[in-house]
């Protein structure tokens, strides 16, 4: 169970969705991710820490580390990283009392902040798969978002040409090998999507229609350079799954439905 606290959880839902939007700008930023041929280092069959959750790690530690340079311009003796570790009841020495042990040996600030956090560096990494827990629940439920950072993904790896890597996992055309989905990519899925077609919202329970089977779609199909990931996948109907292949483009559906009419 993920124990929640909801502590910054939507700003850094905002700053991702925000990423993914301004990808021009961010370009640079995003380069360390996906570019200059890391992109091959994130091929990957359905692992469960997914692409995803390795783009939110990457992103939301950006943040707090520019936040703390923030900090450091105001000589604060209080960082906002202590204020989430305290909120999630992470045990950890504070920075005041780092500072009274240590100032002897550094003068500056930013020094000794970067010192600190090195000190941390437990207690951070748990702060840090805690936050990125939290973001991933909530957005893995927005799949729009999902496709959005998937199409990211993949043109990344259109563009690197992965034909010359030598990889298990590639096609000699330089696409992902199909993977099978395991049964948790399955369940998430078809939980996630309430057991609907998520373009026509046939019911695939087999509980009302006995003739409606379940199709895990790659929402950025594998022709088009998708990943075998748990974001890259969702509910539809063998004939909405039929005509999407057709189509080639990815698709998803933005409607959802509601707790209650
Ligand atoms: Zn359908």
């Amino acid at each position: 169970m993920l124990n929640a606290k909801f502590y910054e959880t939507y700003y850094f839902c905002n700053v991702i969705k925000n990423t993914l939007q301004n990808q021009f700008s961010m370009a640079r930023a995003l380069d360390e991710f996906h570019g200059s041929g890391n992109v091959a280092y994130l091929i990957e069959t359905f692992p469960k820490i997914s692409l995803f959750h390795k783009y939110l790690y990457f992103v939301i530690d950006r943040i707090y580390y520019e936040n703390l340079n923030e900090l450091s311009e105001n000589k604060s003796k209080h960082l906002p990283i202590e204020w989430a570790l305290n909120f999630h009841s992470i045990p950890h020495i504070s920075f005041q009392s780092y500072i009274e042990k240590n100032e002897s040996k550094t003068e500056h600030n930013d020094d000794l902040i970067y010192n600190y956090m090195e000190h941390l560096s437990e207690e951070y990494d748990q702060l840090l798969t805690h936050t990125v827990e939290e973001v991933f629940y909530i957005l893995f439920q927005n799949r729009d978002l999902l496709m959005e950072f998937n199409l990211m993904v993949s043109g990344a790896l259109e563009r690197e040409g992965l034909k010359k890597v030598d990889n298990d996992l590639i096609t000699k055309r330089g696409r992902l090998k199909r993977g099978h989905i395991p049964q948790w990519v399955k369940r998430a899925v078809y939980f996630r999507d309430r057991g609907q077609c998520v373009l026509c919202n046939k019911d695939l329970s087999g509980i009302v229609n006995i003739d409606n089977k379940e199709n895990y779609d790659h929402i950025v199909a594998l022709a088009q350079y998708g990943f075998n990931d748990v974001t890259n996948i969702q509910l539809l109907c063998k004939e909405c799954n039929q005509n999407e292949k057709k189509a080639g483009e990815a698709v998803t559906s933005n409607s959802y439905q509601k707790w209650y009419k």
